[in-house]
């Protein structure tokens, strides 16, 4: 028994490593592991012969071919499984699908109603949703091996349950479970700012670190933290709520019921309220468009909205500072797919950080502005899921 799980262990770090470095040739996985070269033989052949790697010829430098030493590197089979990975947002589902080397096959958009959803409604989307990604390739939901899912809200990733969520209509759902059952694959949920600090780890700018924090700035201000290669998700599984870090005493009411939050003065609905209080702007509810009406105001030189922006820039700046000063991480990114943030990703921002964070004879921390697409949050969602469809794939292969 032992000997056997010893054996499922060295083959899952095997995979891992041949996952996020390959390809690599076998003596490299021996020094990068600490695994034995003969067991590095051993269970490299199991895995080959499981279809989930495959040898592929190495670009020779001259030296080594002149040495005549073996040339052959190891890959993951990237048709050995297919994994998809989506993003619940407010009007729309954003869905990708991935081979198992995490290159993309296809991604398509799913709109949805921009209200709370009934669980069993909201996997009925996720269900059409993936269907009609799968047919694009030709395939059927049986055909994907595992289905991550982000969604925002405070979620307890390990078991599968989303305590609260602006996407669903009651508390305390267990979504991975409603959605295994309708869409009969594994599905895996966890909160997407979690989720982008994943698809970082895996696939953008945090591939190379082992500690850094992912800022997401959407409606909302999310962050997702990678710890010694790690990502962290807190003990109740609301860690990282950064857009709750108090950066007023008495402040501004947010919308989790407190007051003072970060969020309360930089997320879309706080720009508007503040310029509806200092009257430069017509009264208006916060909708996209009178978000919109206030950064257009500010950049045309309103002095007012001028100021409200001005005021968000200074109160993110606190906030990132806090984090900094707690974490020493190696690397902030700031993640995010719209524009219209562009005044929190500002220099004067950043500077404004720098001024407040420990000072020694070091550099400060690297601050890296990272835009993309909405498919980021669904890449972490297959990214996510790829790590079990990983493990039960080694846990199938048979014990030969
Ligand atoms: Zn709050």
């Amino acid at each position: 028994m032992a000997f056997g799980h010893q054996k499922v262990e060295s083959r899952r770090l095997l995979l891992r490593e041949i996952s996020q470095r390959g390809p690599l040739p076998r003596i490299d996985l021996a020094a990068r592991t600490g695994i034995s070269r003969a067991t590095v033989t051993s269970v490299t052949a199991d895995l080959l012969r499981g279809g989930l790697i495959e040898e592929v010829p190495r670009e020779s430098r001259s030296d080594e071919a002149a040495r005549g030493r073996p040339r052959v590197d190891l890959k993951i089979a990237g048709d050995a499984h297919l994994i998809a990975g989506l993003k619940v947002s407010d009007t729309f589902i954003s869905l990708v699908l991935m081979d198992f080397e995490g290159s993309d096959v296809a991604h398509y958009e799913h709109e949805i109603a921009p209200h709370r959803h009934d669980p069993d409604a909201l996997a009925d989307e996720v269900f059409h949703g993936l269907s009609a990604l799968a047919a694009q390739t030709g395939c059927g939901l049986p055909d994907i091996s595992g289905v991550g899912v982000g969604l925002a809200g405070i979620v307890d990733a390990g078991n599968g349950v989303v305590y609260w969520s602006p996407s669903l209509d009651r508390r305390n759902v267990p979504l991975a479970a409603i959605l295994t059952e309708r869409l009969g694959i594994a599905a895996y949920v966890d909160n997407d700012a979690n989720l982008v600090a994943m698809a970082e780890l895996t696939f953008g700018i945090g591939k190379n670190h082992s500690d850094f924090i992912v800022i997401t700035i959407e409606s909302g201000v999310g962050m997702g933290m990678v710890l010694g290669g790690q990502l962290y998700r807190g003990t109740r599984g609301c860690g990282a709520e950064f857009g709750h870090t108090k950066v007023h005493l008495d402040g501004a009411l947010c919308r989790c019921g407190q007051r003072g939050c970060l969020e309360a003065y930089v997320a879309d609905y706080a720009l508007v309220r503040e310029a509806n209080s200092v009257g430069s702007v017509a009264q208006t509810p916060p909708t996209p468009k009178a978000v919109t009406a206030v950064l257009a105001a500010a950049r045309q030189g309103d002095p007012t909205a001028r100021i409200v922006i001005e005021r968000a820039g200074k109160m993110f700046a606190m906030g990132l500072a806090n984090i900094v000063n707690i974490f020493d991480p190696e690397l902030v990114i700031l993640a995010g797919e719209q524009m219209q943030f562009d005044h929190l990703y500002a220099d004067g921002v950043i500077e404004e950080m720098r001024k407040s964070i420990v000072e020694i004879d070091k550099p400060a921390p690297d601050v890296v502005v990272h835009k993309w697409d909405t498919l980021m949050w669904a890449r972490g969602g297959a990214a996510y899921a790829l790590e079990f469809v990983q493990d039960t794939a080694v846990e199938a292969l048979e014990n030969a």
